[in-house]
């Protein structure tokens, strides 16, 4: 039986150098659909059952964050609801997948994915509560819907703002999400509870549609990275991030958390905004709070690894989270979850995944309630 490799479906990414054997499968990752950036792959394998295959990518060494291959292991799956690690090594310039598929058809992926189809699902189930309305805020470059979520009382005095996936590959974040919105709308859930007495929350799943279902890591259907258009968004090349933006100018803003995924660092943390001139004592005080109360609802956050100090660019305004910063004046965060794993407590068998992230999103309640409790 011959083997096959494709990618047609949503998310899927791959180049196929060659492939005529299992012992000899030569890939190269993908650009994204539009710009210079190679990293994100998915893409399913037939005919290899029982067989030892070698999957090499060749070009691993010049992709986008070639730290992000260190001590990485790829993912796999048979049904694509569970999802485990397999065994992967990387020399500097090729990585490579050594597994024997137990099944006719198997998938591998950067890392779980999280589909277009769960979002619309994920959206469809949130508004069943009464607590929630969704707002259509526009249309992205390739005519898909940008949704918001709103849970609690518009009128409530704090306005809490949490957007994923502006890296459209980052798909940790949109697990984070679910599992929050899961927590957030559980009525037997007491931090769930707490937070919509306090605030009312403005949630965007998904900033980057188009470059979810193309299989992009970092960029749109316009080939823009999303998190370097804050400041000067437009219809054109950003509309994602342009009427976003222009419903929080409308709705205000108290905190704001850009979940985000890292290619290199095996750790849970977030950057703040230091690097802006204009970042005050109180703005400083905020972040360490945050992070205090962080490590107290999860075990899986920390705040000894993360990017340290950035100095001040022309880029720092581009970014979401120090924009907003800078824009409002409140509490902002770029929260990032592994690509590899939590190497605090690492799980050989399945790494950092979706229900980790999940877990991660429904505990930020807890920090993110006695934030505002402390800041009233
Ligand atoms: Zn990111």
């Amino acid at each position: 039986m011959s083997i096959k490799i494709s990618s047609q479906f949503d998310a899927g990414a791959i180049d196929v150098v060659s492939a005529i054997s299992a012992g000899a499968i030569d890939l190269n990752i993908r650009k994204d659909s539009h710009a210079d950036i190679t990293q994100w792959f998915y893409f399913r394998l037939q005919g290899a059952q029982g067989e030892a295959c070698t999957i090499r990518f060749l070009n691993a060494g010049k992709t986008a964050y070639p730290d992000g291959w260190n001590d990485y292991q790829a993912m796999a799956s048979y049904d694509r609801v569970s999802w485990f690690r397999v065994p992967t090594s990387f020399d500097g310039e090729v990585m490579t997948i050594t597994h024997t598929p137990e099944m006719d058809s198997v998938y591998y992926a950067y890392f779980e994915p999280y589909s277009w189809e769960r979002h619309l699902e994920l959206l469809d189930r949130a508004q069943l509560s009464e607590q929630v309305r969704m707002l259509d805020l526009g249309s992205t470059v390739d005519g898909r819907d940008i949704n918001a979520l709103v849970i609690g009382n518009p009128q409530a005095a704090k306005k809490v703002w949490v957007i994923a996936r502006q890296h459209p590959g980052e798909t940790m974040a949109e697990w984070f999400v679910e599992g929050m919105l899961d927590a957030l709308l559980d009525p037997a859930d007491g931090y769930g509870r707490q937070c919509l007495k306090e605030a009312v929350f403005y949630v965007v799943p998904n900033m980057n549609p188009d470059g979810s279902v193309r299989g992009n890591l970092r960029t749109n259907a316009a080939g823009a990275n999303l998190n370097r258009e804050w400041n000067t968004p437009s219809m054109a090349r950003s509309p994602e991030v342009f009427v976003v933006k222009n419903k929080m100018l409308e709705t205000g803003c108290d905190l704001f958390l850009d979940v985000h995924g890292d290619e290199g660092l095996p750790y849970v943390f977030v950057a703040g905004s230091a690097a802006l001139p204009t970042f005050t004592s109180e703005q400083a005080a905020a972040e360490k709070l945050f992070s205090d109360l962080f490590k107290v609802a999860s075990p899986d956050f920390q705040d000894q690894h993360g990017y340290g100090d950035a100095p001040y660019t022309p880029e720092t305004l581009t970014m979401g989270s120090p924009h907003i910063t800078h824009a409002f004046g409140c509490l902002s965060l770029t929260l990032e979850l592994p690509f590899k794993d939590n190497a605090n407590d690492p799980d050989p068998h399945c790494g950092w995944d979706g229900a980790r992230s999940a877990r991660l999103g429904a505990s930020v309640l807890q920090a993110i309630v006695q934030f505002l409790k402390a800041n009233k």
